[in-house]
């Protein structure tokens, strides 16, 4: 089974470049420009893709328009039938999408095959399930009147996407737009395309209909700014920096389009006295090494209360002592190294600047060898301490840092979470199940989660406030609903 994984993934990444995938078709991007894919535990290149430019990024909106009404034509169930197929096929592909996955981004392969290929999968399998159960037509009850309301797609769909998550969150983007009947145009990180191409042969497979899913890999400023711009998207999905967000929103408010953000964070834990002091520990030595940190909701500042300070920071050590990096793919390893060698650098300049600024290594830091590699974008994991007021405590570092601060009280504790501008996630730790709640509510977040974090699942809404968005969020209900507009019909009875 693995062999055969590793021939198809062979197969798929041996051609000279993989086109771009539009109206059903392999294409080449009209320029002929193409993008190097990297193995970030060796900087070796991987693959080479097609690069979008708005010619490509254009054709893909025009065949997601003519596929339109075909798709949505179709009744919820008779999409549910493909959307679950499709699910069938990225669950047959498990390995495959893992292999992908894992040597596109650096993550080990045990958590792509463990966690983002089902939890994609799984998306597009509660979404089509949420799709045959939802009511298209509502009865208005009004005096004098025969009136009702529909709920109808949109039309297409953008989804961009980063490259942390890139399958998993194209999944979380993708599958709610097409349960509903919108057609889609997606546009992967230009790091991490790999799986999002691959994608498309199991759409194939599944066959889905010719124009409804659409990938256009390519640079940012190019595809991402000509999809975003592009006149005839009715809805935008983005997830990436606040930075980029802004731009893809002032496209989206030019065309008057609604738009989803999914946008950094700069997540907290509160850990107080009462815990079991070693398994929090665990728990966040997790969090901070789960994909190199790169995760948008994780807990990069731990707010310790004072009496457990030391002996968590003990537990801490011995914890990130037992951390294995190497490259995604060997199966020992618990620690990749980061995307690319920009987000390396970027890493090291915050230890560097956050240093500068008052701040102090108390475990791990800074450039780091993998066994067996002489090159590759590894960072050991770090936890520094230091003033509350520092650049490591302000911003998101995207990387395996934490920063740990001291708190005596309770209301000391929430005043240091709620000093952030982002707003996405924290978690309270606490044997305490009423003072935890009381905690969590307080935090100013689109999620709060109790001895716990990175807690996900369909049916609980995830999303951020402030600088880690708006527009609704994921993987709720009402996400499902967000890809659908309203229409009423009333017929005056008088
Ligand atoms: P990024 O903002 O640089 O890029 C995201 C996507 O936007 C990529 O596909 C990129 O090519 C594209 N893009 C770049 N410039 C563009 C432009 N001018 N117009 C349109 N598209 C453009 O983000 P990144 O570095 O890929 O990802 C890391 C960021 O994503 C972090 O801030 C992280 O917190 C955030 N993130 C948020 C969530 C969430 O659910 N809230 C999830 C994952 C990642």
């Amino acid at each position: 089974m693995h062999t055969s994984a590793t021939d198809r993934v062979g197969r798929f990444l041996e051609g000279e470049t993989i086109p771009l995938y539009i109206d059903g078709q392999w294409q080449p991007a009209a320029d002929g420009q193409t993008i190097e894919v990297q193995d970030p535990s060796t900087g070796a290149r991987i693959a080479e893709v097609a690069a979008a430019q708005a010619p490509d990024v254009d054709a893909a909106v025009q065949a997601a328009t003519a596929a339109f009404g075909g798709w949505s034509e179709l009744s919820a169930s008779e999409r549910a039938v493909i959307l679950h197929r499709l699910a069938d096929a990225i669950e047959r592909n498990t390995e495959e999408l893992a292999r992908l996955e894992s040597m596109d981004v650096g993550k080990p392969i045990g958590d792509a095959r463990g966690f983002d290929v089902p939890f994609s999968a799984e998306a597009f399998r509660y979404y089509a399930d949420l799709a045959v159960s939802t009511r298209y037509r509502e009865p208005l009850a009004l005096k004098e009147m025969a009136a009702h309301q529909l709920r109808v797609p949109y039309g297409v769909c953008a989804c961009i996407v980063p490259w942390n998550f890139p399958f998993m969150l194209l999944a979380w983007g993708t599958a709610p737009a097409l349960a509903a009947g919108n057609t889609v145009v997606i546009k992967p990180a230009e790091l991490t395309p790999l799986s999002s191409l691959f994608l498309c042969e199991l759409a194939a497979e599944a066959a889905v209909p010719a124009g409804v899913l659409n990938v256009v890999p390519g640079v940012g400023e190019q595809a991402g700014a000509s999809l975003a711009a592009h006149p005839q998207i009715k809805r935008l999905a983005f997830t990436g920096s606040p930075e980029v967000g802004r731009m893809v929103a002032a496209a989206a408010a030019a065309n008057l389009v609604p738009a989803k953000l999914e946008l950094g964070g700069k997540g907290a834990a509160v850990v107080f006295e009462d815990v079991d002091v070693d398994s929090t520990a665990q728990a966040l030595v997790d969090a901070i090494t789960l994909n190199a940190g790169q995760v948008c909701c994780t807990a990069t500042r731990w707010v310790v209360q004072e009496p457990i300070f030391d002996r968590f920071l003990d537990a801490v050590r011995s914890r990130l002592g037992a951390v294995r990096l190497g490259s995604g793919i060997e199966e020992a390893t618990t620690m990749g190294p980061v995307v690319s060698e920009g987000q390396r650098q970027r890493i090291l300049r915050y230890l560097r600047d956050g240093q500068e600024q008052g701040a102090s290594v108390l475990a791990g830091g800074g450039e780091a060898r993998a066994p067996g590699y002489d090159s590759g974008f590894f960072v050991n994991p770090t936890v520094l301490t230091g003033p509350a007021e520092n650049v490591c405590v302000r911003e998101e570092i995207f990387g395996p840092v934490a920063y740990m601060l001291p708190f005596k009280a309770e209301a000391g504790a929430i005043e240091l979470v709620n000093s952030s501008q982002y707003g996405l996630a924290n978690s309270v730790w606490s044997s305490d199940l009423q003072r935890a709640e009381r905690v969590a509510s307080s935090l100013v977040a689109g999620n709060s989660w109790i001895n716990a974090h990175n807690v996900f699942a369909y049916g609980l809404p995830y999303g951020g406030v402030n600088l880690s968005g708006f527009g609704g969020g994921v993987n709720g209900v009402q996400t499902y609903f967000d890809y659908l507009r309203h229409q009423t019909i009333a017929r005056p009875l008088a």
